[in-house]
């Protein structure tokens, strides 16, 4: 039930905390704006078209989650802590935005990614199940697994209802206290020392002790000397197949989300909150302008989306394609996230990179970004912008392994 409007009032008036802009509602921005309203920050949100707005990379219908991160234990930590607040989300205001339906991981030649992640799961106590690929035929037969060699089942994996959580998460911040502005803060943004006030396009200016950016692949436009090309947004295309009448065998209680780690990485959701079955590739595509750029997909996407599904779902082969979405990531060159202050500017928080694995994350990197606005924590080294002056490796491997 909404607090009423006294009891918010006097809740805005009485927080003590710094005033706090966050420019950006998607995954990071909103969920950090929230953690923050929690910590008594007086907090104003901002977003140029509203919280998982079709442009932006948290606003697809659905999201994977995942703790299996290769070797990467960083993100699994991250992932079990994000999974554990999305499960405590729902069970406090009912929405159901995580569907836990399991992840099936399938491997060909090459399974390091899965034995990396194998042995960091079970360091962090995670569950995480082996199985052959004749048990998982007679288990999944809607499934062909030829060329697969080994195959693991994360049980406690799912999907996210991506843009209906970036929206309620931002009535979450009104309700407990902060302010929410449909605005955008314009570009670029010139900093010389420490910033005091924003220039807003058509409004009044945002004024605040502490600036976050959290604007997924807008930051290197925003911030063209200190981001730049360490967030390039490329263009990614989804499909969404129609499944036959009545067949239960591609709902999410029948199979779970999967992901193809063949020559291409391909990965779906069955079921999709019933906007069809969800077929996606996650090689990055071409760069992409996520405010001018057209977002049709391409005959050839189609084509290839449909020759995966005839070869791996059979069933499927003439599936009619329902709808599609062309969304961006804001990939960084290692595909790491980018949390950091800005380098000129102390009281500037620049959080995002988000390189197509950024969405689960969102409660998690909340709490995190809080706790470094608030002084409570220091800023990683494996997530500054300082990195880049010594590349760590491909962005494929990273990702992934
Ligand atoms: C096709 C696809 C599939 C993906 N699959 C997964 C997945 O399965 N699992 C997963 O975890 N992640 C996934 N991701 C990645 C994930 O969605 C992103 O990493 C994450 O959503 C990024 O969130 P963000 O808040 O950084 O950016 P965004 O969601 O883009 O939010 C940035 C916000 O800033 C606002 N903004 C920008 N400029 C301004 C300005 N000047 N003034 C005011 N507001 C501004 C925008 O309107 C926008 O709402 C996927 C991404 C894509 C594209």
């Amino acid at each position: 039930m909404a607090a009423p409007a006294a009891a918010l009032t006097s809740r805005r008036a009485r927080a003590q905390g710094p005033r706090v802009a966050v420019i950006g509602a998607g995954a990071f921005g909103g969920w950090t704006a929230l953690e923050l309203v929690r910590r008594g920050a007086r907090v104003t949100l901002v977003d140029a078209w509203g919280p998982g707005n079709v442009r932006a990379s948290s606003g697809g219908e659905t999201r994977v989650i995942r703790a299996g991160y290769g070797s990467r234990a960083v993100y699994t930590r991250m992932a079990v802590r994000a999974l554990a607040l999305w499960r405590a989300h729902d069970e406090r205001f009912g929405r159901g935005f995580f569907r836990t339906t399991g992840a099936l991981w399938m491997f060909g030649k090459d399974d390091g990614f899965g034995k990396a992640s194998l042995a960091t799961l079970r360091a962090e106590r995670v569950a995480m199940d082996e199985l052959s690929p004749a048990v998982a035929q007679r288990r999944w037969p809607q499934i062909d697994f030829t060329g697969i060699t080994s195959i693991l089942v994360e049980p406690g994996a799912g999907y996210l209802l991506a843009r209906r959580a970036c929206e309620h998460v931002v009535e979450r911040v009104v309700a407990e206290g902060g302010e929410y502005r449909q605005a955008a803060v314009a570009s670029p943004v010139r900093m010389t020392g420490a910033l005091t006030s924003l220039p807003v396009t058509g409004g009044a200016p945002l004024s605040a002790d502490v600036f976050v950016f959290a604007c997924g692949p807008w930051l290197g436009s925003l911030f063209p000397d200190v981001v730049g090309k360490h967030v390039t947004p490329t263009r990614q295309d989804v499909f969404y197949f129609g499944t036959p009448a009545g067949d239960a065998r591609f709902t999410e209680d029948a199979m779970p989300v999967w992901v193809d780690f063949g020559s291409r990485l391909i990965y779906g959701i069955p079921g999709n909150a019933n906007r069809g079955f969800k077929v996606a590739d996650d090689t990055a595509g071409p760069v992409f302008d996520p405010t001018t750029g057209q977002r049709d997909v391409t005959a050839a996407g189609v084509k290839a989306a449909g020759a995966f599904l005839a070869r791996r779902f059979p069933a499927l082969a003439t599936a009619p394609l329902l709808g599609s979405e062309v969304c961006q990531y804001e990939a960084s060159p290692d595909s790491n996230y980018i949390i950091d202050r800005h380098p000129a500017a102390s009281n500037v928080w620049i959080v995002g990179g988000g390189s197509g694995h950024g969405f689960k994350m969102g409660p998690a990197m909340g709490e995190l970004v809080a706790s470094l606005v608030t002084g409570q924590a220091q800023p990683d080294p494996f997530f500054s912008l300082a990195r880049f002056a010594k590349p760590r490796g491909t962005a494929a491997q990273e990702k992934w392994s």
